[in-house]
């Protein structure tokens, strides 16, 4: 399932179906006979992308492929894209390089991390060399009717870029920015361990300083005013920092209630993730992540 967002923003549904909906989004960018894809998500899932090239007929036009990091939700599928589009290329973050020409490291890491959710995922196929690049941080790429600039935001993951696409002044932040639940307007954090909070604010800032006007999430789907958002959800990570800190919870549910008593609008976040497994397994992870930062 796909639908075009603008007319050069195609979103595409990428969450396995075991795991419910509306989880992962990937995104085709296009613009004249230009093309590039953001996030093909897990491997699992690679046949939605590649019936959203065929459908809109853009099988053709997208020579680019850019994960924003190589996580099993994100870039498991570019393997199985590149494979079957030859004529592709993969833009990587030197750190994600060599996982992605031999991704057996980063499968039994997940195995290990994820268990029964990476079995979901499924495992990557190895890229070959000849379609993988490098990316380095502030790299502009200009192709054709598209411009996009490559930041390096680590912090999430020491691989992780974020894709500021200058044509519509819009980021896609992929797991650098938190994730976005669209019907509350509200974000879960993702600061699953091992964290590092301060690269992960620092990166925050580097993205305010582009002022884009709209952020794509992977997890899920996109939202307005988006310098004032990121600024807004650096203010929560500092806050859900500090109530660590200061109160040194010793469990999962007493960080929660301080979180409730200190910061508004909470409780309505926990109770609407409280239906949904999975973002209710990323939020403890992420809280998770916090309190064990040090
Ligand atoms: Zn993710």
């Amino acid at each position: 399932m796909y639908r075009h967002v603008t007319n050069s923003v195609i979103m595409v549904e990428a969450t396995p179906s075991e795991i419910g909906h509306e989880f992962i989004s990937c995104y085709i960018l296009t613009s004249g006979s230009s093309g590039c894809i953001v996030e093909t998500g897990p491997a699992a899932s690679y046949e939605y992308i590649d019936r959203a090239l065929k459908e809109a007929a853009l099988a053709e036009t997208v020579k680019l492929v850019i994960p924003t990091h190589i996580h099993l939700d994100h870039g498991g599928g570019v393997g199985h894209i590149l494979n079957r589009y030859p004529d592709m290329i993969g833009l990587a973050h030197p750190k994600a390089y060599k996982h992605l020409i031999n991704p057996d490291k980063l499968w039994d890491a997940a195995l290990m991390y994820l268990g029964w959710l990476a079995e979901i995922y499924r495992k990557p196929e190895p890229v070959s060399e000849e379609q993988l690049r490098t990316t380095y941080d502030g790299m502009e790429i200009v192709f054709g009717d598209i411009e996009l600039v490559v930041i390096h935001t680590p912090g999430h993951a020491s691989h992780h870029q974020s894709i500021y696409f200058r044509n519509e002044d819009a980021l896609f932040v992929g797991d650098s920015a938190g994730a976005l639940i669209q019907p509350l307007e509200m974000i879960v954090p993702t600061t699953l361990p091992p964290i590092r909070l301060e690269l992960y604010l620092e990166s925050i800032n580097k993205m305010i300083n582009y002022k884009p006007s709209r952020l794509y999430y992977t997890h899920y789907g996109f939202i307005d005013n988006a310098t004032d958002v990121l600024k807004e959800y650096h203010r929560f990570v500092i806050d859900l920092w500090n109530i660590a800190k200061e109160y040194e919870p010793k469990s999962i549910e007493e960080y929660k209630s301080l979180i409730v008593k200190s910061i508004d609008d909470m409780d309505k976040l926990f109770d609407w993730i409280r239906g949904k497994p999975i973002y209710n397994s990323l939020m403890d992870f992420s809280l998770n992540g916090i309190m064990a930062y040090k």
